[in-house]
C-alpha cells in the first residue's frame, strides 16, 4: 500500500516523461507528491448561465453548442485568434481565445461545450474572453462547472494538465492515504480525515469544504513543522557541549571599563547567554534586538568570558564592512584583557597583538596557522571562516551576526570545526544575533531549537526620530530640509525602492540576478538625479550590491569621513554599519517595504545627540499604505511592528522570500498565532507521551519524509 503512493510518478500512464521533467522541476518525484500539490484558488464555475443573461465584465459559465469556430492572424500584433459562436436556446455569443491555434483540433462545429470565462467588450461588441473549455455529455464537469482549482502557475504545467491528472489519480489512491493525525486530536479539533480532506481540497463539493480541507491541511502542516522542531531539540538536548563557567569578577571588570552603562536588557541577556555557557550541554540562542539597541557589546562579554577560560571563540559576519568593523571595537573594547584578536576575510588577515596591544597586518596563512595552535583566541570574520582551511584547536563558541544572512548549512559548516583531528568532540556553543524582531509564537516555530533572548531597549539618551510620510506634492520641501541639515553638518541615506522579482517564466535564480539588477538601475538613476538636479551643489555618493568589495569599503568609509553628505543606496546593502553623524534617513517607494524592515531602516540614524529625521516617500494613495506607514510614526517598538507586519502581509512577506521549504498552506497559516498555538500545544503532547511516535507508524514516516525538503533556521 505505502509502496504504491511513494511510487514514482512515472507510475501514472497520463503524466510523459516531458511532463515527469515539468513536475520534478516542482518538487513533485513521487505520487504523494503530486496529491499533496495543492490549488491556490478556485474559479467558482458553479452556476450555469443562459447566454441572455451573462454580464460584461463577469466570470461565467455557459452551456451550449459550437455554431461555428475558425482560426484567425491578427494583422498587427500577428497573434493567433480562435473564434467561436457559442449558441444556448437564449442566444448566441462571440468567443475568442488567444494563441491557442490548436484548440480547432479539439472544438468542432455541432459539439456540444461548456465554457468559463469573463465576459468583455471588444470593438465588435461583447465576447468571452479566453474561456476553459469542456465538451459535456462525458460525465462529471472537470474544468468548467463547479468549484474549479487552480494550481500555483509554473512553466509548462497548466491547472487544465493537473486537473486532467489529478482527478483518476486521486479517486484511485485516495482510500489507501494513511491518517497521520492522532484520532483524538484530530476529533477534538474538528477536522476532516484525510481522505475526505484530500479529496475536497482538490474538488471541493462547496466553498464550505474547500475551506474544511484547508484547514485540515493547515493544520497538519504546521503540526508537522512543530513536531520536527520540538523533536530537534529534544534530540540536541542530548548533544555535548563545553561547560564554561561564569568568571565574574573578570565580566564586572569589563563591563566598568565600557564608556557606557549596560542597559537592563542588556544586562538580562547577558546573564542569559552566560549561564547557558555553564551548562555541559551546547547553548542555541537567538539574541533578537533592533538596530542600535547594543547586541555587540552582549556578544563581546560572553566571548571575554570563553576566550579568558582558555578556549577559542569564532565571530562571524555577513559582510567585510561589518567583520571590520566588529574587529575594530571588539579589539579596542578588549584591549587591556591580553587576548589575541584575528580578523579574517576573503582577502586579507589581521591580528591584534595581546602582547604589542596593537593591530599587527599578517599574511592569511600565518592566521590559519596561529588559529590551530590556538594563538587566535577571538578570530572575527566573513564567510572566509566557513572555509575548508580554517581549523581551529578549541572552538567553543560560534557568534553569527545578523544570522538572517546566513543559510543553515553555513551555521552548520561552522560549529563542527572544531576541534582539530578529534572525533567525537563537544560540540561548541552558538549564538545568533539579529535585529529582525520576529513576534515570538512564530519565532518559536521558525527558530523553534533556539532559545530566545531580547533586547528590548535602547541604550539612554537616544532620541526619538522624527518620522514623516511625505507625499509627492510635499517632496521639494523635504528636499529643501534636507539640503538645510546638510549645511548644517548631518549626513543623509537615500534608500531606493525595493524591486520584486517579477513572476516571469524563468526559474528563480534567474529572476534574482534580474531583480538585483533592476535594483541597482534604480539607485544608479536615483543618483543621478540627486547629484545633478537635486542636490548638485552637495556631495552625493552611491552604494550598491554589485560594487566590488573595495569600492563598497572605500564609499562607506568616505561616508563615514563626512567626504559623502547623502548615501544612495539599493535596499540590498543593509548592514549594521555605525555612523552617528548620519541623522537623515528618506526611503524611496517606502509602500514596497515591510514595516519591520522600514523600522530597521530608521534605526540608522538617531544615534547622536542631534535629532533625527526618517522620511517615508510615497506615490501610493491607497488607504491601505499610509494606514500602515502611519503605523511606524506611531510606534518605536520592533517587535510591535513585526506583530502588525504578520498581520498584514503575512510571514512570506514578513521574512523576504526565503525559502525554507515549507508548504504555502503552512506559511500562510503562520499568521493564524492562536493556530500555531494550538498545533505546538498538540505536537508538545504527542511528544510527551511518546517521544519515538512508536504508536504513530504513519506519522512517523509522514514527518521523515517531511523533514527532508524542509530546512528550517
Ligand atoms: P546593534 O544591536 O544594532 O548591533 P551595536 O552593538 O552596533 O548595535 O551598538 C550600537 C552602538 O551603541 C554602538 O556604538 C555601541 O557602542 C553603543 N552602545 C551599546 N550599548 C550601549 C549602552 N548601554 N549605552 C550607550 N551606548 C551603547
Ligand atoms: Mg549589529
Amino acid at each position: 500500500m505505502k509502496q504504491e503512493l511513494d511510487a514514482p510518478i512515472e507510475k501514472i500512464s497520463r503524466v510523459s516523461p516531458l511532463y515527469q521533467k515539468r513536475l520534478k522541476k516542482l518538487g513533485i518525484k513521487t505520487i504523494r507528491d503530486l496529491l499533496f500539490h495543492f490549488p491556490r484558488r478556485y474559479e467558482d464555475f458553479s452556476k450555469i448561465i443562459p447566454i441572455a443573461d451573462v454580464k460584461l465584465n463577469e466570470t461565467c459559465c455557459i452551456q451550449g453548442k459550437i455554431l461555428e469556430i475558425e482560426n484567425r492572424k491578427t494583422p498587427i500584433k500577428r497573434m493567433v485568434l480562435t473564434e467561436a459562436i457559442l449558441q444556448d436556446n437564449t442566444g448566441a455569443i462571440k468567443v475568442i481565445w488567444f494563441n491557442q491555434p490548436y484548440l480547432i483540433k479539439t472544438l468542432k462545429e455541432g459539439n456540444e461545450v461548456c465554457l468559463a470565462g469573463k465576459v468583455l467588450l471588444g470593438t465588435r461588441g461583447a465576447y468571452l474572453s479566453n474561456p476553459a473549455y469542456e465538451k459535456t455529455g462525458k460525465g462529471e464537469l472537470l474544468h468548467t462547472g463547479g468549484l474549479v482549482p487552480i494550481y500555483p502557475e509554473t512553466e509548462g504545467l497548466s491547472s487544465r494538465w493537473l486537473r486532467y491528472v489529478l482527478r483518476p489519480t486521486l479517486a484511485y489512491f485516495k482510500d489507501k492515504i494513511p491518517e497521520i493525525l492522532p484520532e483524538e486530536i484530530r476529533k477534538r479539533e474538528g477536522l476532516l480525515p484525510i481522505q475526505e480532506a484530500i479529496w475536497q481540497i482538490h474538488f471541493p463539493d462547496s466553498k464550505k469544504q474547500a475551506q474544511r480541507a484547508k484547514e485540515r491541511f493547515s493544520f497538519e502542516e504546521l503540526f508537522l513543522i512543530e513536531l520536527l522542531v520540538l523533536s530537534e531539540k529534544i534530540k540536541t538536548s542530548k548533544n555535548k557541549g563545553f561547560a564554561v563557567s561564569v568568571n565574574l569578577e573578570l565580566i564586572k571588570r569589563f563591563v566598568n571599563s565600557l564608556p557606557f552603562k549596560l542597559t537592563n536588557a542588556q544586562r538580562k541577556c547577558s546573564w542569559q547567554i552566560l549561564k547557558d555557557l555553564e551548562k555541559p550541554r551546547p547553548m542555541s540562542r537567538l539574541l533578537q534586538g533592533d538596530v542600535g539597541s547594543g547586541k555587540t557589546i552582549v556578544a563581546t562579554i560572553a566571548a571575554l568570558n570563553v576566550a579568558k577560560a582558555g578556549f577559542q571563540v569564532a565571530f562571524m559576519a555577513p559582510t567585510e564592512i561589518l567583520a571590520k568593523q566588529h574587529f575594530k571595537r571588539i579589539s579596542q573594547a578588549l584591549k587591556n584583557f591580553n587576548l589575541n584578536i584575528g580578523l579574517l576575510t576573503g582577502r586579507e588577515g589581521k591580528v591584534f597583538s595581546a602582547e604589542e596591544k596593537k593591530v599587527i597586518e599578517t599574511s592569511r596563512k600565518k592566521i590559519l596557522r596561529d588559529l590551530r595552535e590556538s594563538k587566535i583566541d577571538i578570530l572575527i570574520g566573513t564567510h572566509a571562516l566557513i572555509q575548508e582551511k580554517v581549523k581551529f584547536r578549541n572552538l567553543a563558541f560560534v557568534i553569527l551576526d545578523e544570522q538572517h544572512r546566513f543559510g543553515i548549512e553555513q551555521r552548520a559548516k561552522l560549529c563542527q570545526q572544531s576541534p582539530v583531528g578529534k572525533g567525537q568532540s563537544p560540540i561548541p556553543h552558538l549564538l545568533s544575533m539579529t535585529a529582525t524582531p520576529i513576534p515570538r509564537t512564530l519565532a518559536l516555530t521558525v527558530y523553534g531549537d533556539l532559545d530566545l533572548s531580547l533586547i528590548d531597549e535602547l541604550p539612554k539618551g537616544r532620541k526619538k526620530v522624527i518620522t514623516k510620510v511625505i507625499p509627492p506634492t510635499n517632496r521639494k520641501k523635504a528636499y529643501d530640509f534636507i539640503r538645510n541639515q546638510v549645511k548644517r553638518g548631518r549626513q543623509a541615506f537615500v534608500i531606493c525602492p525595493r524591486i520584486e522579482p517579477t513572476n516571469n517564466k524563468q526559474g528563480t535564480t534567474n529572476n534574482k540576478k534580474i531583480w538585483s539588477w533592476a535594483e541597482v538601475k534604480a539607485a544608479k538613476e536615483e543618483y543621478k538625479k540627486l547629484s545633478k538636479k537635486v542636490f548638485p551643489d552637495l556631495k552625493v555618493g552611491m552604494l550598491h550590491g554589485k560594487m566590488k568589495t573595495e569600492e563598497k569599503e572605500k564609499i562607506m568609509r568616505d561616508f563615514k569621513d563626512k567626504k559623502i553628505d547623502i548615501l544612495v543606496s539599493t535596499s540590498v546593502v543593509e548592514v549594521g554599519i555605525d555612523i552617528p553623524n548620519a541623522t537623515l534617513m528618506m526611503i524611496e517607494g517606502a509602500e514596497r517595504f515591510g514595516l519591520s524592515q522600514l523600522h530597521q531602516f530608521r534605526g540608522r540614524v538617531g544615534r547622536s545627540e542631534y535629532q533625527s529625521y526618517c522620511f517615508l516617500f510615497t506615490d501610493s494613495p491607497a488607504k491601505k499604505t499610509h494606514q500602515r506607514l502611519k503605523a511606524l510614526i506611531e510606534c518605536e517598538n520592533g517587535f510591535e511592528l513585526a506583530e502588525r507586519d504578520l498581520k498584514i502581509r503575512g510571514p512570506g512577506d514578513f521574512f523576504g522570500k526565503r525559502q525554507w521549504g515549507i508548504p504555502d498552506l503552512a506559511m500562510a497559516s503562520l499568521k493564524d498565532i492562536s493556530l500555531v498555538e494550538k498545533t505546538r500545544k498538540a505536537a508538545k503532547e504527542v511528544l510527551r507521551k511518546d517521544p519515538e511516535l512508536k504508536k504513530y507508524p504513519a506519522l512517523r514516516e509522514r514527518l521523515k519524509n517531511f523533514k527532508k525538503r524542509i530546512h528550517l533556521e
